[in-house]
């Protein structure tokens, strides 16, 4: 496995492979690895001769009052991983490399970051929309894999990958989660064993709200009702949004028709979880 740190020798890397004829399969993370991301390279590997992802805590999609600092870090364990499951490059850029004095251009998805953790987190689908544009011109990915934990990120991404041309096929990946079902995520090393037991709730709740559509439920205030009621049993936790959207356009809808999904976000103490599901007719 090749560890690469700056763009040009990873350019250059990826200009070989598609020389040869190799197709490019491509997940990027911010590291502290999970099954969640081992799914996904997983994933990667059957969708490309060669499989490279990238390690980086990109700064710019953490707002001034958020984790940047602590999101938690171990590189090596992440590099014995991520060759445990066939990686054959890691790009490990420093936030140097990737945002080098006088950088100033930025890409902005209008419509689909306006709910959600968009209104939360002011400038963050700019910072990962960036770093992501960033990352797909210097890996030069035929396919990409992002998980459907993050849905408005996939949702963001699909929609500048399709508005800008880009040459890449995006692949949505569903939410790997603990046996509780507590959906994975690097975040949930910061909870204590008392709140990390409590976390489950949410899931819980998410799987009472789709139980309601599946019993023929379709407006959503009602569903929304329940499970706000299931969080809000938990002391610890405060709600940022319990919201059912459009799959599609993620704006807020009042009945369910077509593809929708119920999107929740939850303070636990300090730390912030997200999770979703999606509703589908069978
Ligand atoms: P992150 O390192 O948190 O930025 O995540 C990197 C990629 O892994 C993103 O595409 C995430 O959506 C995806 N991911 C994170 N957690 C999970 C999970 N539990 N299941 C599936 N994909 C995930």
């Amino acid at each position: 496995m090749e560890v690469i740190a700056t763009a040009k020798e990873m350019q250059r890397r990826s200009d070989q492979l598609r020389q040869k004829g190799k197709s490019i399969a491509f997940v990027p993370t911010m590291g502290y690895l999970h099954e969640g991301h081992l799914t996904l390279m997983q994933a990667g590997k059957e969708r490309g001769d060669a499989l490279i992802i990238s390690i980086f805590v990109n700064p710019t999609q953490f707002g001034p009052e958020e984790d940047y600092e602590r999101y938690p870090r171990d590189m090596q364990r992440d590099l014995k991983l991520a060759q445990k499951v066939g990686v054959d490059i890691v790009f490990t850029p420093s936030a140097q490399e990737m945002y080098p004095d006088g950088f100033q251009t930025t890409v902005e998805v209008e419509r689909v970051i306006q709910n959600l953790c968009g209104i939360s987190r002011p400038g963050h689908f700019r910072g990962v929309a960036t770093i992501v544009a960033k990352l797909f011109n210097i890996v030069k990915p035929h396919v990409a894999l992002f998980g459907q934990k993050d849905y408005q990120q996939l949702i963001t991404i699909k929609r500048m990958v399709k508005d800008l041309n880009m040459d890449i096929e995006v692949i949505g990946i569903p939410t790997v989660r603990e046996r509780d079902g507590l959906a994975m995520s690097s975040r949930n090393a910061y909870l204590s064993p008392k709140k990390r037991k409590e976390a489950a709730r949410l899931y819980r709740a998410l799987r009472k709200g789709e139980e309601l559509f599946r019993q023929g439920k379709r407006n959503t205030a009602a569903i929304l009702t329940t499970i706000r009621g299931i969080i809000e049993e938990e002391k610890w936790a405060t709600i940022d949004y319990v919201k059912i959207c459009d799959a599609h356009t993620l704006e807020d809808i009042e009945e369910i028709k077509g593809e929708a999904i119920i999107a929740v976000a939850v303070q636990i103490g300090k730390t912030r979880l997200i999770d979703n599901i999606i509703l589908k007719e069978v």
